[in-house]
């Protein structure tokens, strides 16, 4: 087999690790030819990725780093670059698969680039989804290239969907563990903190999904993304919560069946089911052992305590660029929630509002998606998000 030719964008984050974990025990620089690898301010772990994997290039997304990137790469033979216009170099560069795992919006420019280019894109990155499905997929559609997805949901429903016609979908569950407040009392959510919430009950990840996960933001980003993924909708998409996070998925047929996907808490599996896709190949996750676990559990998710997965359906509902104002807004509140200027429960009333506000431009919000305008909306969107939050502050 010819070896595969491999970018791996945000490398030194969660799902980064864990690309980079797989691609080394698959063989490393002696299976693939990394084409590039990017981070973001870690350039030393950035540096080390790159050499033991012989990346032609290294680009962190910070022009202050370049300075120091080039210097723990000096005499490597590893080429450095750094900025947004070096990401999207990066993502134009002749490749087989480019695993899309930078954190946010900013994901968005550097996967459409590489779609553009035909290039097999493993999506970890949701927000460039959310923000811009049908933006992604019709370039995808246009250039011959294909979007796999990595977040475990859609690998799950996905993997449940192999061989079945996708006429014969009744339904699909997409489960939640319910994040780190999913016991608390209501009326305590409001005083929750930055750190009590960058706590996961099940696993690590980034600090801003963690959040995401415990105000069901996350779950909200999931719904959207199983819409414009799998073209299903709206009414036939469920959120489920379920503690234990060993289903990950259901897809539901007309027959009465349902397909579930159950597996261990590791990205590895979605991550090497997207890197070895068509095939499976052997990975090195956890077995379950299901006498030993016993049970599963599940409940509903409700939407008065989550509002994000009423804002979520909203969202799914109007289409066109409610998805960017939805992604911006919660970027935004998300970035306030953090720096202390609202509370945890407040994130959701900026998103709303932002939505809101967006929404009383109909010309606006209703038009052919374009990157320029995805861009813009997400502009104003964050625009407005300071503007309310700044209200809230007072
Ligand atoms: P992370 O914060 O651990 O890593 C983010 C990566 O992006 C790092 O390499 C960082 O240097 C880089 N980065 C940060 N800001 C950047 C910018 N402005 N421009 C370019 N690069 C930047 O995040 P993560 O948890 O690995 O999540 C990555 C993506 O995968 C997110 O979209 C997240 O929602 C999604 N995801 C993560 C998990 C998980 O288990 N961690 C699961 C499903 C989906
Ligand atoms: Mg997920």
């Amino acid at each position: 087999m010819q070896r595969r030719r491999i970018t791996v964008f945000g490398a030194t984050g969660s799902i980064g690790e864990n690309t980079i974990d797989l691609l080394t025990r698959q063989g490393g620089a002696d299976s693939y030819d990394v084409v590039a690898l990017s981070g973001g301010r870690n350039v030393k772990r950035l540096a080390e990725q790159a050499i033991a994997l012989k990346a032609d290039l290294a680009v962190t997304a910070f022009d202050d780093c370049l300075d120091d990137l080039r210097a723990a790469l000096a005499g490597s033979g590893v080429e450095a670059a750094a900025g947004q216009a070096a990401l999207i170099e990066a993502a134009a560069r002749p490749a087989d698969w480019i695993m899309s795992a930078i954190v946010g919006f900013a994901g968005l420019a550097p996967g459409l680039k590489a779609l553009e280019h035909g290039t097999t894109l493993a999506l970890a990155n949701k927000e460039s989804l959310v923000a811009a499905g049908p933006l992604l997929l019709g370039a995808a559609a246009k250039h011959g290239a294909r979007v796999l997805p990595v977040d475990s949901e859609h690998s799950a429903v996905f993997q449940a969907l192999v061989g079945e016609d996708m006429a014969a979908v009744e339904r699909v569950i997409i489960t939640a563990s319910g994040g780190a407040f999913r016991d608390w009392p209501i009326e305590d959510l409001a005083r929750a903190t930055p750190e009590q919430a960058s706590s996961h009950p099940n696993w690590a990840m980034g600090q801003r999904i963690t959040i995401d996960s415990a105000s069901m933001f996350n779950k909200g980003m999931e719904l959207i993304e199983t819409k414009e993924y799998f073209g299903i909708a709206p009414s036939k998409i469920e959120a489920l919560v379920h503690p234990e996070s060993l289903i990950h998925a259901m897809v539901g047929y007309r027959d009465g069946a349902i397909m579930a996907h159950v597996g261990p808490h590791d990205m590895r599996h979605a991550i090497g089911y997207a890197l070895n896709w068509p095939e499976r190949a052997a990975l090195p996750v956890e077995r379950l052992d299901l006498a030993k676990i016993g049970q599963m559990t599940f409940r509903p998710a409700c939407e008065t305590r989550w509002p994000a997965l009423r804002i979520a359906r909203e969202v799914m509902e109007a289409g066109g660029y409610a998805g960017a104002a939805f992604n911006a807004g919660k970027e935004a509140a998300l970035d306030a929630f953090l720096a202390r200027e609202i509370g945890f429960t407040q994130m959701s009333d900026v998103v709303a509002a932002v939505l809101d506000r967006l929404s009383a431009d109909a010309g606006l919000m209703k038009s052919d998606l374009s990157l320029e305008k995805v861009l813009h909306v997400d502009h104003l969107a964050r625009e407005e998000a300071a503007r309310i939050v700044r209200s809230l502050q007072h």
